[in-house]
């Protein structure tokens, strides 16, 4: 199932694009019912130190299993569940069961580090959110310290105060807060030094120029000595190939995310993966252990 993923949602996009322009409408009225299903869940990728080669945490990505169309993208609903209010159910579904599974996995002993849930703007500025987190967390029992919010830099458009309320809030809990997507919108680094805000994400798309470009290379290392020096921490996303890992490391980032460790699957996955633990990057860090 989670091998046919890249396959299936290629060929979706044509068919929804093209039905979800036409009748939107009939689009929230499925995935409405798909909430009630529960046909949307969550899958997980894994992020790594590429420095110890341990599993250091696990992107939660939304995944909408349809009976009659099969796996459905991120891209083709949250954008929809945005824009009809359903991404308020939709997150809370996701983080409940995220949390769920990760209390199981602790529970049997199984490490898997922090686990990274997608917050949409919408739902950081919903007046209930930071109790449905609590809640969530009270009632899954997984730990407050283990949970870390990716937010994208358009939450910063809306009320900057409020938003730093939140985000200290949440901080004051326990949970870890994420700028995902960084460097594609607002955000400076001179600007992040104020916020309460734990780590980066930097961008795939910038990935995507290297090694490549110098420019991109050179705004990317100088990122990275930023962050560093101002005390975040720093994710490389969209990691495909050996070159991007190299020039990552050799920048000093060592948590890394992308196809060449492995791509988004379903949780059943998720043991082999905390187990194999051998996830080096380049001889900087050392040599892969391929015997543990
Ligand atoms: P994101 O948070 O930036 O997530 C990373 C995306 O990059 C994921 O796409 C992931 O599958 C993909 N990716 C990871 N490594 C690589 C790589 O090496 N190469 C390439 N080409 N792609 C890679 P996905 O799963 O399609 O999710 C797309 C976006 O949808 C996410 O971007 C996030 O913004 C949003 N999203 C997903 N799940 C949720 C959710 O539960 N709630 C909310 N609010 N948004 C979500
Ligand atoms: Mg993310
Ligand atoms: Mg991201
Ligand atoms: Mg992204």
């Amino acid at each position: 199932q989670a091998k046919n993923e890249g396959k299936n949602s290629y060929r979706l996009v044509g068919i929804q694009t093209h039905e979800m322009a036409g009748d939107r409408l009939a689009w929230q009225t499925r995935l409405r019912r798909a909430l009630e299903q529960g046909e949307i869940l969550p899958y997980y990728q894994g992020i790594f130190d590429t420095e110890y080669g341990t599993l250091a945490g696990l992107e939660v990505l939304a995944r909408w299993q349809s009976p009659t169309d099969g796996l459905i993208m991120p891209g083709q609903f949250i954008p929809l569940a945005e824009e009809s209010g359903l991404i308020k159910r939709l997150g809370e579904q996701i983080l409940r069961q995220a949390c769920t599974q990760g209390a199981a996995w602790l529970a049997e002993g199984l490490e898997v580090g922090l686990l990274s849930i997608n917050v949409s703007a919408h739902q950081l500025h919903d007046k209930g959110f930071l109790e449905t987190v609590e809640r969530v967390l009270e009632q899954t029992g997984f730990p407050a310290e283990r949970l870390d919010l990716e937010l994208s830099e358009a939450i910063w458009v809306e009320g900057r105060e409020s938003v730093i309320d939140s985000l200290t809030r949440l901080r004051a809990m326990g949970i870890r807060v994420s700028i995902d997507d960084f460097g594609t919108k607002y955000a400076s680094l001179a600007y992040l030094r104020h916020l309460p805000v734990d780590r980066i994400k930097i961008d795939k798309s910038f990935m995507d120029d290297i090694p490549g470009s110098d420019i991109t290379s050179a705004i990317v290392s100088a990122i990275m000595t930023m962050a560093t020096s101002i005390g975040l921490e720093v994710v490389a996303e969209g990691i495909e190939n050996q070159s991007q890992l190299d020039f990552m490391n050799g920048a000093g980032c060592r948590l890394i995310q992308g196809y060449l460790y492995g791509r988004p699957q379903a949780a059943e996955a998720v043991p082999a993966l905390s187990r194999r633990a051998d996830f080096r990057g380049n001889s900087r860090f050392g040599v892969v252990d391929h015997e543990r």
